[in-house]
């Protein structure tokens, strides 16, 4: 299939051709990710991926909004209390790009139903507050060979990682077992940083341009501000990456 740009996405999309071309639109334009999370970290990373015209954003999410989450989930509203959050997002998605496919899913994403969605995307988006879940998707894309962009966040701290099977460590070379589950701090700009960042390496890896984190995890630290790219060596005893498997 022939991919066409029409004049008004070459103008919708004017400041970024200047950056990639429209070869570089085009592959946007043809490109699916599959992101789980419409949280904090889903709200930013959904807001600039669909604005760049990702062509197809299938956004997973199982939770209603609450008013708790309105300082930080930015992609819902007052109004959408006790809403699903996948539901939420494509309305406010498509609110903002109607030349774009938004498929909202609303179940939780489980052993069993995570190809059926997943299998279809060029680049999977971790936008997770849960480690079950952040496992599952970990194992999924190292199965699959598919790339996963990591994004997680607390207090004021973020960390960003894109993993590329087979080629960089994975999300069980570095953490280990699950940790307590509860209500953590958070400040809504927390995942707004993360979830641009994440938005930024999505935007590059699939318009071709620009490099990538490569097996390097990114630390922020909104406190001080400061940003770390920390090397890391995918580990041989990995329970689900390493040659020699526990
Ligand atoms: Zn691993």
């Amino acid at each position: 299939m022939s991919i066409f740009l029409s004049a008004a996405e070459k103008e919708r999309y004017k400041r970024q051709i200047m950056l990639f071309g429209e070869k570089g639109q085009k592959r946007l334009k043809k490109s699916t990710v599959f992101m789980v999370g419409a949280g904090g970290l889903g709200s930013s990373a959904a807001l600039y991926l669909a604005g760049a015209g990702i062509g197809r954003i299938i956004i997973a999410d199982s939770d209603k909004v609450e008013l708790s989450n309105l300082n930080r989930q930015v992609l819902h509203s007052k109004k959408r209390i006790q809403k699903n959050k996948a539901l939420s997002a494509k309305t406010t998605l498509e609110a903002l790009n109607d030349n774009i496919k938004i498929e909202a899913v609303t179940e939780r994403i489980t052993g069993e139903n995570i190809d059926q969605y997943a299998r279809q995307a060029d680049l999977l988006l971790d936008c997770l507050d849960n480690f079950e879940t952040r496992f599952l998707l970990n194992s999924y894309a190292v199965e699959k060979k598919k790339p996963l962009l990591f994004g997680g966040i607390s207090g004021y701290f973020g960390q960003l990682a894109l993993i590329l099977p087979k080629k960089s460590f994975c999300l069980a070379c570095i953490f280990e077992g699950l940790p307590a589950k509860g209500i953590f701090p958070v400040l809504g700009a927390t995942p707004g940083v993360i979830g641009s960042l994440q938005a930024m390496e999505a935007v590059k890896y699939l318009a071709g341009t620009g490099g990538n984190l490569k097996s390097e995890l990114l630390t922020w630290n909104g406190l001080t501000q400061e940003f770390r790219k920390i090397v890391i060596k995918r580990d041989p005893h990995c329970v689900v990456c390493g040659k020699e498997k526990r």
